[in-house]
């Protein structure tokens, strides 16, 4: 259940994330470094008055999720390709997440078309009560009706404060995935689209250059432990880049071995082909649903 402040904060959250989705456009161009793209889009959520949920995910062509710039990145997007930008911003922990997909001239240009239809439509129809798995099936169905073809194993997900995927999973395809949407919570309905003869699902890759708290408790030594809870004073549960922390190599090294910090592999879709993915964030009341983002 949310408080009516919660319900404020998500709702300026989304304004936020709106705002600078619509911008994107304006500010990509071809030869642009990942890095600038990540940051002018982190720095506008900044200035619009909320803070980065988490990295900017930067995914082009068959990269599915999960990759942001490392410190100094110096690779640019190149015309040809298919760019997801998925982004999310909080305002006190209560979190936004929306991506778009953008085609510099790239030959997949329908696929971007194809996954925001199938979630328009899955906008259109999802209500309190309703099954995740239905909402699943009617995703699949407009990608499949394109002669496209979902990401069977990257999902939606219910959000709460401070954390992005919260337990329940909104599936691309229809099955028996369980859970229902409920009043007074969170989520976010993202399709991803490949080719059919795609694998369709994606694996894990190199490291994403991004990375979270998953040991509350934090280390034992007490040097380690000051960065530690420097980390968690600023991004708590939410994911966050290697380039926004300051940490000598051996500490990372140290949080990672130890299972306190974990960094989030690269997804990418299992026979390397191209990957379009639409996403927003919906809040349900007791009886509305609305779109925030
Ligand atoms: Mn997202
Ligand atoms: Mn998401």
């Amino acid at each position: 259940m949310l408080t009516e402040e919660e319900i404020e904060w998500t709702i300026k959250a989304g304004k936020i994330t709106r705002e600078v989705r619509n911008r994107i456009k304006y500010f990509i161009k071809e030869k642009m470094k990942i890095l600038e793209l990540c940051e002018i889009i982190e720095g506008e959520i900044r200035r619009l008055g909320g803070e980065p949920a988490f990295p900017c995910n930067i995914g082009i062509d068959y990269v599915g999720a999960h990759y942001t710039s490392p410190p100094k990145d110096d690779s640019i997007i190149n015309y040809g390709s298919l760019i997801k930008i998925d982004f999310g911003a909080h305002v006190n922990g209560l979190i936004a997440d929306t991506a778009i997909t953008i085609s510099l001239e790239s030959d997949y240009e329908e696929m971007v078309d194809v996954a925001e239809e199938a979630l328009d439509k899955a906008l259109e129809v999802i209500n309190i009560g309703m099954k995740v798995s239905d909402i699943g099936g009617i995703i699949e169905k407009v990608i499949n009706s394109y002669g496209y073809k979902p990401i069977s194993n990257l999902t939606g997900h219910s959000i709460s404060r401070y954390i992005v995927h919260s337990g329940i999973s909104i599936p691309n395809i229809s099955g028996t995935h369980p859970g229902r949407i409920e009043p007074w919570s969170i989520y976010a309905i993202e399709p991803f689209v490949t080719l059919s003869d795609a694998k369709g699902e994606v694996i894990n890759g190199p490291p994403g250059n991004i990375l979270h708290i998953v040991k509350l408790k934090g280390p034992k030594d007490q040097k380690i432990k000051e960065y530690f809870d420097e980390i968690f004073r600023r991004y708590r549960t939410l994911p966050f880049a290697k380039r926004w922390i300051d940490l000598p190599e051996e500490i990372l090294k140290n949080l990672m071995k130890n299972k306190i910090i974990y960094e989030y592999p690269v997804l990418i879709e299992a026979s390397r082909k191209t990957v379009a993915q639409a996403e927003h964030t919906i809040l349900t009341t007791d009886k509305e649903v609305i779109l925030i983002t």
